[in-house]
């Protein structure tokens, strides 16, 4: 496949831009380097790129693409919204829609904040929880990802309970120091942990369903297990629903059938993005109402935005949730995920390639690997040359998958059953390239 013109704009580009990209997720690092793919346009399930070749795309920019690209209800909202002027830094009727159709979907926000971005929802919800508890540590989890601000790129320390390191330069050990880092799905680590810190720990933060090492599920009674330690703790549960509202279902994880019962599973507070924004840049996060009223003007926790609640994007937001309450909609992205992660475990198999498949709904992960995948441990240790060897195979077929293998492919609405079966006929000549 000839990609001339990315290999010069990635030449071009390294001379400008930090790296050649604009976030270090996009470039090819993990999959053997190279050029990334300047895409030029998008519609629906399908890229564009530079030299004019086409892509069935299942990144869906890491999650908020549900709709497919450029969706019509979506693109005409955001139209009429530039029409009446991007932005105004005064309150908006629009804000107050959205708002209430969060609310309305996730029992648990009484009260919601917009902001940017999944980073600045992560970010706010651990000051709040401080503000609130007036306690200092946070106890996360390995592999989950919560954005790019300092606390949360800690890394574990030497054992369960204690004290994490800067996982990236700049970050302060002194910084590092507030946070604990726990193995997902592992409630006997947390209690640990709970017990050792006690009156230490604000709040105790989880993706609830994992997005960022594939996608993983939390074992039966896990998130239980987890707000009731917690909150016998005196600390604060958040969830980090950036990946996982509206991804599964019109709802959030903690509203998703089968992770436990939904009294039992309440965050205190909830942090937003990705699919609530529709495309454009959003963040979200809200909570109990005693506790988001710590936030300024009512309470003493800061936070604010230029360009928080801007009209574009909440219109953008409005109009994908829109879209996603129509009827069968997720029923349709589960029926062709089930059909694609069938298909494509089988064909593995008869190439005699290690393939684990973790299927949620509409989305999935592919783990080159024959164990389980269910916490960050295991999804490391998986192979990533076979995945990389697959990735670049996928691609030379017209197929846009996540550079690395942590991450998941998204099902849009717009994905049909000959796409599929594309992909599938793409996958079954990448995996013979393979064995052979
Ligand atoms: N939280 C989770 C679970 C995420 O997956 C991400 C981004 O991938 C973030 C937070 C950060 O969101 P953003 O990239 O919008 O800052």
């Amino acid at each position: 496949m000839n990609r001339t013109r990315s290999e010069q704009l990635y030449q071009e580009a390294l001379q400008h831009i930090v790296g050649g990209v604009n976030s270090p997720s996009r470039s090819f690092k993990a999959v053997g380097g190279g050029a990334p793919v300047f895409m030029k346009r998008a519609k629906g399930a399908f890229f564009w790129d530079e030299d004019d070749n086409r892509y069935i795309d299942y990144l869906a920019a890491y999650g908020p693409i549900i709709t497919g690209h450029a969706h019509p209800h979506i693109t005409a909202a955001i139209t009429r919204a530039a029409e009446n002027g991007t932005l105004y830094g005064t309150p908006t009727e629009l804000e107050i829609r959205l708002a209430r159709m969060l609310k309305e979907a996730i029992p648990s926000m009484d009260k919601v904040r917009f902001v940017n971005s999944g980073t600045e929802a992560v970010m706010t919800t651990i000051r709040v929880a401080r503000a609130y508890t007036k306690r200092s540590k946070i106890i996360k989890f390995a592999g989950c990802y919560h954005g790019h601000s300092d606390l949360v790129l800690v890394a574990a320390g030497s054992g369960p309970s204690t004290l994490g390191i800067p996982d990236s330069a700049g970050v302060p050990a002194s910084i590092a120091q507030e946070v604990i880092t726990v193995p997902f799905n592992d409630l006997d680590a947390l209690q640990t942990t709970l017990a050792k810190w006690g009156e230490d720990v604000a709040a105790v933060m989880v993706e609830p369903i994992v997005g960022n090492f594939g996608m993983v599920m939390p074992h039966e009674g896990f998130l239980e297990g987890l707000c009731k330690l917690t909150h016998d703790n005196g600390s604060l549960v958040i969830y980090d629903e950036v990946i996982t509202a509206f991804r599964f279902h019109y709802g959030s994880a903690q509203t998703f059938a089968g992770l436990g019962n939904p009294e039992d599973i309440q965050p205190d507070l909830t942090a937003l993005g990705k699919v609530i924004g529709g495309g454009l840049p959003i963040g979200a996060y809200g909570g109990r109402k005693h506790v988001m009223e710590q936030v300024a003007p009512l309470g003493p926790a800061y936070q604010a935005g230029t360009m928080a609640g801007n009209p574009a994007s909440i219109s953008a937001g409005i109009a994908c949730l829109e879209v996603l309450q129509g009827e069968g909609v997720y029923e349709e992205m589960d029926r062709l995920a089930i059909k694609l992660a069938d298909g494509l475990k089988a064909s593995a198999d008869r190439h005699g390639i290690p393939l684990t498949i973790n299927r949620i709904r509409g989305s999935f992960s592919t783990h080159f690997c024959d164990h389980p995948v269910t916490n960050y441990e295991e999804a490391q240790d998986t192979d990533g040359e076979a995945f990389a060897a697959f990735f670049r195979h996928m691609l030379e077929r017209n197929i846009n998958l996540a550079p690395s293998k942590y991450e998941a492919w998204f099902l849009t609405t717009a994905h049909t059953e000959a796409d599929i079966d594309a992909t599938l006929e793409a996958a079954d000549a990448s995996f013979r390239e393979m064995s052979g």
